[in-house]
């Protein structure tokens, strides 16, 4: 039996970037805000140390900080014909635990998606015709557009203290920027990285193809920079430790260097950790969230009361919350009716790897974010008619770091372990790079969440189901977009050039991106969506749901600028309810 806690006027679940940007704006509006956060409290000095921080061994191949299958897992296959069985090693993505969440061992490539991407459905449509969209797709329009979000985006990457170079202020196209992007009203707020030798080849190479490249929008910032929130961060070192470790340099954004320092000040803010949130709680009639009930370290449960829930847990986990709360209908495959869990989508994979004769890249020297990017294949920036899919990627030259333990690239072919081995790392460690594009994975009927009728986790809790495979749409697009990486390659001088394709059924056990989006999509219709245009739950009002699993299907890149951008446009919308709580969109 749970005991009940003193009401709140806010209960955020999750403590990740999204979580702690609301905690602070609303309780420096005066509210009362209790934070719930499963994993343990993370600071910069104590746990980012500058002497341990850089540790391979327990972070990157011991995952430290990360969630523990034990703790939480899912249940997975490609398809609904299989029987699917829990993932026991994290491998594909790495969900955050803990203070700071993901937003702690993020790389930092912070994009903001092209105005085409918020109405791809009716913008293909209207460009192609409806032949263009894939068989079995569910693709939605967005029910906000680039313009609706410009001034958020801006938001955060000022928050965030974002390194780049503007391609589009206010319609005019900027020399040495992305001249694909959407208009934006000022620059980033600080400028872009440095490049490496890699990407002053590539960069040299695409301009050659006249293709458009400019350095990649970046969370590892290039200078000193104080943010809004009056927290301050040091210029990066390229250290190469960004992903899978929290910077000890206060370099990387993560909740820890830019919303932490100002958000623990706050009077009326309680951070509760190690506090696994098991459901949100409703009214008899199921239409008002009353709080939620949560389980301590110590195995207590605790019922905390609350007039607003906010359900910041990282999308697959905003899903199942969901799911466990009765909160929306469930989705169904078969019938195509229901709405919780639909439209999950992921990330696309491929490229050229490019191995020189004489270069020296020192891939050592490097950033989780830093690179040199074009968009020329993205979105809809090319004509798609010739080739039969619909998507883009953006194409990257990078290195995110070139560690002793887990960096050794070599040749096809090469034996994995003796002397041949050793012989080819000592050979190829300097003299390879690649060129890599990260593509949009469009949403189908047959890939969605749902919770598994077999498997429990700790708390007697079903499992949350992933049922996922590329489509042949995306296989087309990443391969057509591996070739394109090929060129640009072989246009850098390469010796010879490997091609990664995108091939075989998704799998778990490879790192691909925690670039998990879907589940609890916004909307314009509730009979195909679960949250409204503010982020707001069509079904319980007094819920708002952050984080990228309101994407309707991903678009060719990283998430988390769009993530940062509906987050403060939520905000404003919770600010609207707060004033006259109701729905903020009659369906
Ligand atoms: C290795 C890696 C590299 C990445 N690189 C990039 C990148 O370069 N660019 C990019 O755009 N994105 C990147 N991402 C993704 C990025 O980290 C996420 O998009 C971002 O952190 C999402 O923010 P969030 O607030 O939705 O979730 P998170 O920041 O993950 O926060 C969610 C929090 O909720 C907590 N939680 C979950 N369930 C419960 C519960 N039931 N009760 C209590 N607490 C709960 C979690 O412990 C976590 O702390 C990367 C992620 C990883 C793992
Ligand atoms: S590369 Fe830069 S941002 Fe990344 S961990 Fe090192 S100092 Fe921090």
């Amino acid at each position: 039996m749970a005991r009940r806690l003193p009401r709140k006027d806010v209960v955020i679940v999750g403590l990740g970037w999204t979580g702690s940007i609301l905690a602070y704006e609303l309780s420096r509006s005066g509210l009362e805000v209790v934070a719930l956060e499963r994993g343990p409290w993370r600071d910069t000095a104590s746990d980012f140390n500058i002497g341990t921080a850089a540790d391979e061994l327990r972070y990157a191949v011991r995952h430290d900080i990360f969630l523990r299958p034990k703790q939480e897992t899912l249940t997975m296959r490609n398809n609904p014909s299989q029987t699917a069985l829990p993932i026991r090693k994290w491998g594909s993505f790495l969900p955050g635990n803990g203070v700071g969440g993901a937003g702690v061992h993020w790389n930092g490539q912070t994009w903001r998606f092209l105005p085409d991407d918020f109405r791809i459905r009716s913008h293909m449509i209207e460009r192609y015709g409806e032949a263009i969209l894939p068989e079995g797709n569910q693709i939605q329009d967005w029910p906000v557009s680039y313009e609706d979000l410009e001034p958020h985006y801006d938001k955060f990457e000022r928050v965030a203290g974002i390194s780049g170079k503007a391609g589009n202020i206010k319609g005019e196209v900027q020399p040495g920027g992305n001249p694909f992007e959407g208009a934006r009203e000022r620059d980033y707020p600080t400028p872009p990285m440095r490049q490496g030798y890699a990407q002053e080849l590539f960069t040299k190479a695409a301009s050659g193809m006249g293709l458009h490249p400019f350095p990649r929008p970046s969370a590892n910032i290039s200078i000193a920079y104080t943010n809004p929130y009056g927290c301050s961060m040091a210029p990066c070192t390229y250290c190469g430790f960004c992903e899978r470790f929290g910077c000890a340099n206060y370099s990387k954004a993560s909740p820890q260097t830019c919303v932490l320092p100002a958000l623990v000040r706050e009077p009326t803010f309680e951070a509760r950790t190690e506090c696994e949130v098991m459901h949100v709680n409703l009214s008899g009639d199921g239409k008002m969230a009353t709080g939620v009930t949560y389980v301590d370290a110590s195995g207590e449960e605790w019922e905390q009361p609350g007039d607003l829930v906010l359900i910041c847990a990282y999308s697959l986990f905003n899903v199942r919350l969901l799911l466990l709360s009765g909160i929306g209908r469930p989705f169904d495959p078969a019938t195509g009716e229901g709405v919780v869990g639909r439209n999950y989508a992921y990330q696309t994979g491929s490229g050229s790897t490019a191995f020189f004769e004489d270069a020296k890249f020192n891939p050592f020297a490097a950033a989780g974010s830093l690179g040199a990017a074009l968009d020329d294949y993205n979105s809809d920036n090319f004509d798609h008619g010739p080739h039969g899919f619909v998507g883009g990627a953006n194409i990257t030259c990078a290195y995110t770091n070139g560690r002793p333990i887990l960096y050794h690239p070599t040749p096809r072919g090469t034996p994995t372990w003796g002397s041949a081995w050793k012989k080819a790392v000592h050979d190829t460690y300097q003299r390879v790079t690649t060129v890599g594009a990260q593509g949009s994975v469009m949403s189908y009927r047959n890939n969605y969440l749902d919770l598994d009728p077999t498997y429990k986790d700790p708390l007697g809790r079903p499992l949350m189901r992933m049922t996922f495979d590329y489509q042949d749409n995306e296989r087309k697009m990443a391969n057509w977009m591996a070739d394109r990486c090929d060129e640009i390659a072989k246009a850098m001088g390469a010796k010879t050039t490997q091609i990664g394709r995108l091939v075989g059924p998704w799998s778990v056990v490879p790192y691909q991106t925690t670039h998990n989006t879907g589940g609890t999509i916004m909307g314009s219709d509730p009979r195909t969506s679960v949250l409204n245009r503010y982020l707001q739950s069509w079904d319980v009002p007094n819920v708002f749901v952050t984080g990228a699993s309101a994407f309707p299907q991903n678009a060719g890149y990283n998430p988390t600028g769009t993530v940062g951008a509906l987050t403060y446009w939520a905000l404003d919308a919770i600010f609207d309810y707060l004033k006259s709580p109701a729905p903020l969109v009659q369906p």
